[in-house]
């Protein structure tokens, strides 16, 4: 029988269990799912609905981000050169307190989705307020994600009153289940040093009984234990541990000051890694042991965090980041080569959010989230080995087709679904009144 969609003329990095590439390969899909993937040649009928011609681009699963924050995007640009605590404090929980609203999460959601798409990212790991709205968006873009509603222990939008916190995580999850195939509900706990004990165990109790992945940024900053009043030398993951919310459906994100007895912690515990390079570059966070989480036997995923530390949501600049970062800080350029970076940009990925059984890698039988990245330009030429340009030589800008689940949403670098232009004439409207009225603001510096 004919594919919907037949992909030829491409170099694919399958990243399977052999990170297998296929020169001048073929990609057939139907239902939304990968039915065969191997050489052209050996393809028998090459009967197809619709055909898509890589150009002698390379093809690759599509980009996994552990970690965003989508409506943030909002507020891209607008608090930069800061400490985190001061960052968060001072500039973006104000400002979240004064301009979010299901309307404005829906616009800074939908452009990152766009963002996202267009750069080749075909997940993402989300947690937010408002976060029905940011499903909402997520399900008109067309992405595939694992959306968690957050969870803080002061006023924020959308729950005035911290005692509800987790109820309203919980109905989020309740309300999202089963009810989209491109939409996992997940339980986004902000901190240990924003959220109780009480709270930490009861948001993964829920997330546990409900069977979804828990989120909680850990160890981001080098004082965060004395910020969880943590006085006598406890880790904040030792903390975590202690109060059982690590396991294999924790996502921890950040983890940049684990310690080798936090990643034995981790470790012992199954609990997955979110690695994000560039956030904690731009806040001066410090280098996660992502070398030694590897050798422990953790699963870590790449991802950009919030665009507004980072500030974008461009994975490909973020296996770059990847790629190099722990090379200059170890003084070995041996470590975090191609291969492992694109593994974690994409099947580790799916790995640390329970998805490797359907996306992740291109494989018979998983569903068909795919990217063409064009290669016939001069920073991309001559062609030796693909990973390598993918993650040493390709720009998000140069995806060329994006698919999720079989559904060509990008084709030629123009969306085939929405308008673009309409998102960024909203999200023009909501910067304008930040701009207004936020009168701490200084461009001039
Ligand atoms: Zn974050």
């Amino acid at each position: 029988m004919a594919f919907d969609i037949l992909v030829t003329n491409g170099t694919v990095l399958t990243v399977n269990a052999d990170f297998e590439v296929i020169e001048d390969g073929a990609v057939g899909i139907r239902d939304g799912r990968i039915e065969f993937i191997g050489a052209a040649a050996d393809l028998a009928d090459p009967a197809a609905s619709r055909m898509l011609d890589a150009q002698g681009g390379i093809v690759l699963p599509g980009l996994v981000n552990t970690h965003t924050h989508m409506p943030m995007s909002l507020f891209r640009g607008l608090a930069d050169d800061l400490p985190l605590d001061s960052w968060l404090r001072d500039h973006i929980f104000p400002a979240e307190q004064r301009y979010i609203s299901p309307e404005t999460v829906h616009a800074g959601a939908l452009l990152s989705c766009a963002e996202m798409l267009l750069s080749g990212t075909t997940c993402c790991c989300d947690g937010y307020f408002h976060e029905d709205s940011v499903a909402e968006a997520v399900h008109a873009g067309g992405i595939r994600a694992v959306l968690g509603q957050g969870v803080i222990d002061f006023p924020a939008p959308g729950v005035p009153d911290p005692g509800t916190n987790v109820q309203c995580a919980l109905d989020f999850v309740r309300k999202w289940k089963n009810r989209s195939k491109l939409i996992s509900p997940a339980i986004f706990c902000h901190s240990p040093y924003t959220c109780s004990a009480q709270t930490l165990s009861s948001a993964k109790d829920a997330a546990r009984a409900e069977d979804v992945l828990f989120q909680v940024h850990v160890a981001e900053t080098c004082g965060e234990g004395k910020a969880v009043g943590l006085d006598d030398g406890t880790s904040p993951v030792a903390w975590l541990a202690g109060l059982g919310v690590l396991d294999e459906n924790t996502l921890a994100v950040h983890a940049v000051w684990a310690d080798a007895l936090d990643i034995g912690v981790l470790a012992d515990h199954g609990a997955m890694i979110s690695h994000n390079p560039e956030s904690n570059m731009k806040l001066a966070s410090g280098v996660a042991p992502v070398t030694e989480m590897l050798a422990a036997g953790l699963t870590v995923g790449l991802g950009t965090d919030g665009c507004a530390s980072n500030n974008n949501l461009d994975m490909i600049a973020e296996m770059g980041t990847a790629a190099r970062v722990h090379k200059a800080a170890l003084l070995d350029p041996t470590v975090m080569n191609a291969t492992t970076v694109i593994r974690m940009a994409t099947i580790e990925g799916a790995r640390a959010l329970g998805l490797s059984d359907r996306i992740g890698s291109l494989e018979a039988g998983k569903e068909a989230d795919l990217i063409v990245v064009e290669a016939r330009q001069p920073h991309m030429y001559p062609l030796y080995h693909p990973a390598s340009h993918m993650v040493y030589a390709a720009k998000g800008s140069d995806v060329r087709h994006v698919m999720v689940a079989g559904r060509l949403l990008v084709e030629d670098r123009m969306f085939q679904h929405f308008s673009l232009s309409g998102v960024m004439a909203d999200v023009r409207r909501i910067a304008g009144e930040v701009r207004r009225t936020d009168k701490k603001m200084d461009f001039s510096g």
